[in-house]
């Protein structure tokens, strides 16, 4: 089963991305609790959530996933963007009770400065803080491209993250893997796919790995960089990206689109990848 969306606009509800994601042949998508920049959240509404666990239940949709706000930084060097981190990560995750079953990915943050050493027991701090609100919430380290200092560009990061931490179950606790920013880290999943996924496999646990974000990438292989392109238009090209979603190991993980594109531009991705998925 492909489960495949991309990511939507949460201005108007769950019941309204339910329906755009009708609309756009997907059958999951990405979304964010509150605004991006880390403002103020809004109101679940209960009846907006039971339209939309219908048009979900009816269309069969796979996970959906929600995405932390970019502000969110668990390693700073300043305890009250951590404190921030800390407080917004909870109230998400109590949010996501309203809609249990579900995924949701956050950036495990830029240490800016004090190194992995003193980011990763930070990370780990909020974390074994936040858990034990996602009762039925599996939480997401999203694979990172390394840019400035960003944690978790490596696997090696990421197995660390989650080994340290108390509630590591893998229903509990997993990874987004970024197709465009592995690319950038250094994973090459356009020439050795096989060999990335036994090496996810063999530090994190591809039981670890419950989502995909599929992007192409505006920069060369390895090069750190975080600038998502199109399908077929990037270093990666459309091939790889085809094989990608092909590959054996990665089937049935819901893969959200974060291309630079407008609904029409999501449409026509989804339906050229259903079109070269092979069930
Ligand atoms: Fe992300
Ligand atoms: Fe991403
Ligand atoms: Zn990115």
């Amino acid at each position: 089963m492909l489960y495949l969306g991309c990511h939507l606009s949460s201005s108007n509800g769950f019941a309204a991305m339910g329906e755009t994601a009708v609309k756009l042949n997907a059958n999951t998508f990405q979304f964010f609790l509150r605004n991006p920049r880390g403002g103020a959240a809004k109101e679940i509404k209960k009846a907006d959530v039971e339209k939309y666990k219908k048009i979900a239940q009816e269309n069969k949709f796979g996970k959906i996933l929600a995405h932390a706000p970019y502000t969110l930084n668990p390693c700073s060097k300043d305890a009250s963007i951590r404190e921030f981190a800390k407080n917004v990560f909870a109230d998400d995750l109590k949010r996501m009770e309203n809609i249990p079953g579900n995924l949701y990915n956050f950036h495990p943050g830029s240490h800016v400065g004090q190194g992995i050493k003193i980011a990763i027991p930070q990370i780990v701090e909020i974390l074994d803080t936040v858990m034990p609100e996602a009762k039925n919430t599996t939480v997401l380290l999203e694979t990172m491209s390394g840019k400035g200092s960003e944690v978790g560009s490596k696997f090696e990061e990421l197995a660390e993250i989650i080994s340290q931490t108390k509630i590591n179950s893998p229903e509990k606790l997993g990874v987004c893997l970024d197709t465009c920013h592995v690319y950038s880290a250094g994973y090459d999943i356009v020439n050795h796919l096989d060999e990335v996924l036994e090496e996810f496999d063999q530090i994190i646990g591809l039981n670890r790995l419950q989502a995909i974000h599929l992007n192409d990438s505006m920069t060369e292989y390895n090069s750190h960089k975080d600038r998502h392109e199109c399908i077929g238009k990037g270093s990666l090209g459309e091939d790889a990206v085809i094989r990608f979603i092909n590959h054996p190991a990665l089937k049935g993980i819901p893969i959200n689109l974060e291309t630079p594109n407008e609904l029409d531009g999501y449409a026509k991705e989804i339906s050229l990848l259903r079109e070269k998925y092979q069930e």
